[in-house]
């Protein structure tokens, strides 16, 4: 799995139909380590003839048997977890014990849908009328894919794969092309479950491919994570062409800080959350409003949290953080820095110009932390999607709040405080899709869904969970009325 990357179609690797190329760049050297299809939108015809003649069989295969094939997906990632995450850490950057966490998200997502037998369950009514019963039931909807962003290259797929597939779904993942080697990799490794040809695909390929599956007449269901401004395009595109849609979006998160918040324990997990994945997270904390007398005291802290931070190759076991994806993304965060600078903000811990030995042709920005941010701001208006903590001032609570709902984007929000009271008021009156109290990373586990709320997120139902199967199956309900000896009373 070097070189030329091919695409896994109908049980066989084969080469894409466009002939295109882009390079595979270790971020943490700058190397180039692999190629991957351009892609084409023949790649994707294709794939979706198979998938959908695939479908014809597997729709009918009892769920007890399809999640048989789940308990050997979750095997086989467990018994490969060092060996996928070093493929994820070389092509993505994060640190080896981030690729390994993100497996494991990936591994509990396996599980719950192995659930599906039950979550799949429907409703019945006897007698809605004398004689007369009435029920429901899910079925499957077809070909369900899956477009996927850089920065978990092996969790997010499992956001939806699994559940489609237990569903009685056939699929397509298309993943980044800036990080297209773990989920080959995962599909090599995949061989082993002996999947009828054709249920599980995999397509390389930048926006002539998710142009293609998005337009394709087979593909009823996608599902997307990535940027806002192709979030909204995926939607609106998807659902102009008659298909259910769920797009996840960008974020700004911001965490509020109280005056009664344990300030050590707040301290080291807003800097983890901050920093980790180098900020390259969707739910990453990106803005901390301090309120009362809480400034001072938490702007020393975070600074020398950001300090101590580790920055170098996550290869390494002794770093903390890894660097950011692209040459373009580290320009493009070092320019909104100066941006910041140049709109007031003050300089409390400056990560640009950061040397790393042994990786000089890296693409490292470390920890940076603005204060005095105006939230009228472009910094603070602003998806920075790097290692950039900025912090503001609001006299309350209610000031805090006020503001966090003005945000265009709801993906998550954070408050760190001792009161019930301020929590509760805090997770009610919150314009976000995922709150955390107390907590730096409000991720939702496997078995609830993952929520966002305003350009976090475009569509109905999230990924994850409940969600997830009734994303991917439709109800069809039926009322029967029998022959008199079948509802004579005895
Ligand atoms: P991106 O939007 O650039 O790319 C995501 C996917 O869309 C990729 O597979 C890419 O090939 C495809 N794509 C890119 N541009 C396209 C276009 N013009 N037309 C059609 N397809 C296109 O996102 P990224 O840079 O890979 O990932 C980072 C973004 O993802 C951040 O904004 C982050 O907040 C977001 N994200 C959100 C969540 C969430 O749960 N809400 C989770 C992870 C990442």
């Amino acid at each position: 799995m070097t070189g030329k990357l091919r695409n896994y179609i109908n049980g066989q690797w084969i080469n894409s139909r466009g002939h295109a190329f882009l390079d595979v760049i270790n971020p943490a050297t700058g190397d180039k380590i692999a190629e991957v299809p351009a892609g084409s939108g023949e790649d994707i015809k294709y794939a979706a003839e198979k998938a959908h003649e695939a479908w014809l069989t597997w729709q009918n295969i009892p769920a007890t048997q399809r999640i048989q094939y789940l308990f050997n997906m979750k095997r086989i990632l467990e018994e490969n977890e060092s060996e996928i995450a070093a493929i994820c850490t070389r092509e993505c950057g994060k640190t080896l014990a981030e690729s390994k966490g993100e497996m494991l998200r990936a591994i509990e997502n396996i599980e719950v849908a192995c659930g599906i037998p039950k979550l799949m369950q429907s409703g019945f009514s006897e007698d809605i009328a004398t004689g007369i019963d009435e029920f429901y039931i899910r079925q499957p909807l077809g070909i369900g894919a899956c477009i996927t962003p850089f920065n978990f290259p092996i969790m997010i797929p499992f956001w939806f794969m699994p559940y489609a597939i237990a569903c009685g779904n056939t699929y397509i993942v298309k993943p980044s092309e800036k990080v297209p080697m773990t989920m080959t990799r995962i599909f090599e490794l995949f061989e082993e479950l002996d999947l009828p040809p054709g249920v599980l695909n995999l397509v390389h390929g930048g926006k002539e491919t998710v142009d293609a599956l998005l337009e394709h007449p087979l593909i009823p269901a996608i599902s997307f994570v990535g940027s806002s401004p192709v979030a909204k395009y995926i939607y609106q595109t998807g659902a102009s062409h008659g298909k259910r849609i769920q797009a996840q979006g960008g974020a700004k998160n911001p965490v509020v800080v109280m005056p009664d918040a344990d300030m050590e324990s707040a301290v080291k997990i807003i800097s983890d959350s901050a920093f980790g994945c180098a900020g390259q997270r969707c739910l990453a904390a990106s803005v901390v409003i301090t309120v009362g007398q809480t400034g001072e005291e938490f702007v020393k802290e975070i600074t020398r949290a950001a300090g101590a931070k580790r920055v170098g190759n996550g290869m390494s076991d002794d770093v903390d953080m890894g660097p950011v994806i692209t040459k373009e993304s580290k320009e493009r965060i070092e320019t909104l820095i100066q941006k910041g600078l140049d709109e007031g903000a003050t300089l409390l811990f400056d990560g640009r110009g950061i040397n790393v030995a042994g990786c000089e042709g890296g693409y490292f920005t470390g920890p940076t932390i603005l204060g005095n941010v105006n939230p009228a701001s472009e910094i603070y208006n602003t998806e920075i999607f790097g290692p950039v903590l900025c912090i503001l001032h609001t006299p309350t609570l209610e000031d805090a709040v006020s503001l966090i709902n003005q945000s265009r984007y709801g993906n998550a929000a954070c408050i760190f405080t001792r009161s019930g009271a301020a929590a509760r008021k805090f997770r009610h009156d919150t314009k976000a899709g995922n709150i955390g109290i107390n907590i730096g990373i409000a991720a939702p586990m496997a078995f609830f869904p993952f929520s966002g709320w305003k350009e976090s997120f475009y569509g109905d139902l999230h990924g994850q969970s409940l969600h997830a199967v009734e994303f991917y199956t439709q109800t069809k309900v039926i009322i029967e009325r029998w022959h008199d000896e079948w509802t004579r009373k005895f």
